[in-house]
């Protein structure tokens, strides 16, 4: 294998649609090197079921779902950055068709599916519930193909090189545990999602927050971290993975059925099965708490639908719910809600530009606003291409010469050694005290316990030169960005809901929580 290089023009850390689609746009203006640190092919993108949302079809309009966007939003979508969203998404897609995306068709027209809380059928999907992976494909080869872009799987990206405040690269850990430096003249973050800050996670494990915690250590500004989107339907069952059950299958008609059977949807909202998520998880987990079981359930059915359609429409689902033994188009399915999708992270300008002078960050590691309090479904792969995009041109417009990075960054966990089973032991316990106390229902007095104990619990992280202790300790500082935001925000508000301050408060919390060091404040 080829070493890594120490200088590079610019490095861009991860390989999901955001990294992909931002390295086929710097590749005209430099060497790119895009980092991954497992394989390109896992990544959130990659197990993107539903799709991608854009106002395409005939009926739709920008405009239309510009308001669905807000809406979802409740109150803190930044407008001007969702109508970039809703206004550059149709022609980022169209592109991604003209690189080989195959989106999937009814006769020669585009087939569009209608998701939860979009006012019109407007969302592509590819080989039924594979979307992401889809998207994927043709963007790998698309920037594989162009001879300025290398790519470095399990490539570890641990630290921001700081210089004189500005960033002007990254630390590695790479397979054989050598650490390297690259210099680049920017970096950017497209590391993706943190779902295994919760012990129950729609997420691969990649996803453990790596981007927001390197950020945040080198002093970057971090927004919305509260909000974190639980989908309501992950499947339920011992020893299996909390493999997402798309909003598409409510979308196609799927009901939802509490332990007597009966629909319960409709009593919580008007749209029942189609309302936001934030209020089919909390409908959800109000009707677990009513079984007072550890193993409480509820179920999702999709036995009234047409069986051939179903196993058309869904075939991954369809294919591993019956490795588990249930047969989705005529038995029914467990759930519970997981943590699925962070609004919040590394705070960005509508350009991509982060707090710190030469980082950027687009895609799910970022915050530009466009989700406010509540993603609207299918709208992240559309930005990680909108703004993956943006980022990218902005980079290239401002590319400054490559500098040498100096060796100190202060670094708040210090890697020392520490067994797999302790670093196991350490993210358990992190995982399951984010889901008791900061999860889809969250109150003052919990919130303050945690934050003291996860501080407490950072200062013990397991620690060793390894690539999991690290990861874990992300999680740990994660998890209590998480709980710090969500203890300043004293009201609800889209995913985030307390039970001690049940309302919205426009007056004082229509606005970004922003953490910066240990203060937080609302801006
Ligand atoms: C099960 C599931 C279903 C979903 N369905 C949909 C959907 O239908 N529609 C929709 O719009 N969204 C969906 N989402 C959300 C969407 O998939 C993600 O928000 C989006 O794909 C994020 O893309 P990204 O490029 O920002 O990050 P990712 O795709 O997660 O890529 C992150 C990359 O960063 C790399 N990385 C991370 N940390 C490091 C590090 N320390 N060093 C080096 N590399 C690193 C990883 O290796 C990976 O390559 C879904 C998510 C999940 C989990």
């Amino acid at each position: 294998m080829t070493k890594l290089p120490s200088q590079t023009d610019f490095i861009v850390v991860g390989a999901g649609i955001a990294g992909l689609r931002a390295s086929v746009e710097l590749a005209s203006a430099g060497r790119v090197l895009c980092l991954a640190k497992r394989e390109v092919t896992e990544s959130n993108t990659q197990y993107a079921q539903g799709g991608i949302a854009a106002a395409l079809s005939d009926d739709d309009e920008v405009g239309l779902h510009l308001e669905d966007t807000i809406k979802a939003g409740d109150g803190l979508v930044d407008e001007e950055a969702a109508r970039i969203l809703v206004e550059e998404g149709p022609h980022r897609i169209e592109e991604l068709m003209e690189w080989g995306t195959e989106f999937d068709r009814t006769g020669a027209a585009i087939a569009f599916a209608r998701e939860g809380a979009h006012s019109r059928s407007r969302v592509l999907h590819a080989h039924g519930d594979s979307t992401g992976r889809e998207i994927g494909r043709a963007l790998y080869l698309k920037a594989a193909a162009l001879k300025n872009i290398s790519f470095r799987e399990f490539e570890f990206t641990t630290e921001l090189l700081l210089e004189d405040g500005e960033v002007c690269g990254v630390r590695v850990l790479d397979q054989d545990g050598q650490i390297h430096q690259i210099c680049a003249s920017a970096v950017l973050l497209a590391t993706g999602g943190l779902g295994q800050v919760y012990s129950n996670t729609t997420n691969p494990a990649v996803a453990t927050g790596d981007g927001v915690a390197m950020a945040y250590r080198a002093g970057a500004e971090i927004s919305d971290m509260e909000f974190v989107q639980f989908h309501p339907t992950a499947l339920y069952l011992k020893n299996a993975p909390r493999f997402l059950l798309s909003e598409a299958l409510r979308g196609e008609g799927a009901y939802l059925r509490n332990i007597e059977l009966k629909r319960f949807m409709p009593k919580y909202h008007e749209l029942a099965e189609l309302a936001p998520r934030d209020v089919v998880a909390r409908a959800i987990a109000h009707e677990l708490e009513i079984q007072r079981r550890p193993d409480a359930t509820v179920y999702l059915d999709l036995s009234h639908l047409n069986a051939e359609k179903v196993r058309n429409r869904f075939p991954t689902i369809y294919t591993t719910c019956l490795r588990h033994n249930i047969d989705i188009t005529t038995e029914l399915i467990p759930i519970r809600p997981a943590a699925h999708y962070a609004m919040g992270g590394v705070r960005t300008d509508l350009e991509g530009r982060t707090s710190l002078e030469g980082l950027y960050a687009a895609g799910e590691v970022a915050c530009t606003g466009v989700h406010g309090a509540n993603r609207l479904a299918s709208n992240s792969l559309l930005e990680g291409l909108v703004y993956g995009a943006r980022a990218a041109r902005t980079i290239c417009d401002e590319a400054v010469p490559v500098r040498s990075g100096s060796d100190s960054i202060s670094a708040r966990v210090q890697p020392a050694n520490g067994s797999t089973g302790e670093v196991e032991s350490f993210v358990r316990q992190v995982q399951s005290l984010m889901w008791q106390h900061v999860g889809v229902v969250r109150d003052g007095n919990s919130l303050r316990q945690v934050v003291a104990e996860l501080t407490r619990l950072q200062q013990q992280a397991p620690k060793s030169g390894g690539r999991s202790a690290r990861e874990a300790a992300n999680i740990a500082e994660t998890g209590l960005l998480i709980a710090r935001s969500a203890l300043a925000r004293e009201e609800s508000r889209g995913a985030h809901y307390r039970v001690d301050f049940p309302l919205k408060n426009d007056a004082k919390f229509r606005k970004h929580s922003v953490v910066c060091g240990d203060s937080v404040s609302f801006e």
